[in-house]
Parts: C-alpha cells; structure tokens; sequence
C-alpha cells in the first residue's frame, strides 16, 4: 500500500507578499487551500488548473491579509474552515478593530470547525497534523502534511512573526519557535505565510540560522524582541 501522493501550490498573492497554499490529494483531488487572501479568483483558478477541489480550508490564524479572502472562497465552494479553538474568539474580539466584517462566521456557522493541538484533518487520503503554536496570535498554528509543514506568521525563513500585536505573547512565541518547532525533524521543509526571505527552507536550516530560534530561555527571548517582561 503506497501513501497517498501529496500535490502542492504556493500562490504569492496580495500587497504584503502573503503566500496562500493549495495542498491536494491526488487519488481523491480532494484539496485544501491555507490562509485565503487577497486573489480569491487566482485561488479558484488554480485549484480548477490542478483539477482539484476544494473542500477544505485551513486557518494558521485570522490576521486580516491571511483570511481577508475568506467569506469569497466559502461562497463559492462551501468548503469546511478549520481554525484554532483559541482564534475564533480573538477573530470576533480582533474584527472591530481591524474592520474586518465577520458577520459570516454566525452565516456559515455550520462550516466552522475547532481545532487543537494535535488534531489530524484529512484532506482526501492525506493526514494534515495540527500543531498548535501562539504567540503571534493566541491560535496561531502549524500544519503538518508529509515533510511539508505550514507554519502562517510563526516561522519565517530567518525571521519569526510580530509579538507586539494585541494577542501577542513573546513568551509564548518562544517556546513555539525554540521547544515545539525546534523539537521537529530537520529535513521538515518549511513553508512560511510571507515571502519575505525565500520561498522555502528546511526546519534543519532555520534551527542553525534562524535568530529566533537561539533562545534558551522566554525572558532572554523577550529582551531579544525589545520587551523586557
Ligand atoms: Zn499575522
């Protein structure tokens, strides 16, 4: 029995370099797409192109430039939202204040899941596993499907994701990054929700070069970011 072969399309989509990912099963083509934004027509594209569907869409968090193509995508597929049980409510109480309307999440309450650390969604034949890392924001999270890991604003290539937002946690972003993350296989490749510094790296490489991940401890961490705790 061979696993199921995975297929996978990074899209840089939008005015801050988001990347959005289509990740498909290619015995089901059954798909999903990560963090909708900015070009909901490119995203519908490419999924036709790859001859894919998408019945899936999974969340890293719910930052405006990596959801803003959200409410698009779930009208025109009605797929199923995986999000971190601790980011819906930061998505509601965070809404106001970046004007993002979210008066679809009580419309499409029924396509919303929950999701916690170490769940396992299936996307077709493959088994995406949820790590759920905060700090950027309260549920922040990875996925894991493969070697491919998908890591939103919590692991750039050399850099990490903003701790100064509101929902921010600089000492929560260090155990992500230098006891969760860094846990992980080396040969892990690393795809980031900005391009800012490449497109992909391996998790090996970041553990030896990535400044974020140097810390032996939260409050040396913090210091680092510019905020004594
Ligand atoms: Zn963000």
């Amino acid at each position: 029995m061979s696993a199921a072969r995975l297929i996978l399309e990074q899209l840089e989509l939008g005015p801050m370099m988001n990347f959005v990912y289509i990740v498909g099963c290619e015995q089901t083509r059954q798909a999903a797409a990560i963090d909708p934004a900015w070009d909901v027509k490119t995203i519908l594209a490419t999924a036709r192109r790859l001859d894919l569907h998408l019945h899936h869409i999974l969340l890293t968090h719910a930052h405006p430039d990596h959801i803003n193509g959200l409410e698009e995508l779930l009208d025109a597929t009605d797929a199923t939202v995986y999000v971190n049980a601790e980011e819906l409510d930061y998505m509601r109480e965070m809404a106001p204040r970046y004007q993002v309307p979210i008066g679809f999440l009580d419309r499409r309450a029924q396509n919303f899941r929950a999701v916690v650390d170490n769940d396992e969604i299936l996307i077709g034949e493959i088994p995406v596993r949820v790590l759920h890392t905060p700090g950027h924001t309260p549920g922040s999270q990875c996925f894991l499907a493969g070697k491919n890991l998908f890591a939103g604003d919590t692991l750039f290539i050399d850099a990490c994701g903003r701790v100064d937002l509101p929902g921010s946690d600089p000492a929560k972003m260090w155990w992500s990054l230098n006891r969760r993350l860094r846990a992980l296989d080396d040969d892990l490749v690393l795809y980031p929700g900005h391009s800012y510094g490449g497109r992909s790296s391996t998790l090996g490489d970041q553990k030896r070069t990535n400044p974020y991940m140097q810390f032996e401890s939260a409050d040396q961490f913090a210091r680092a970011m510019g905020m004594g705790m």
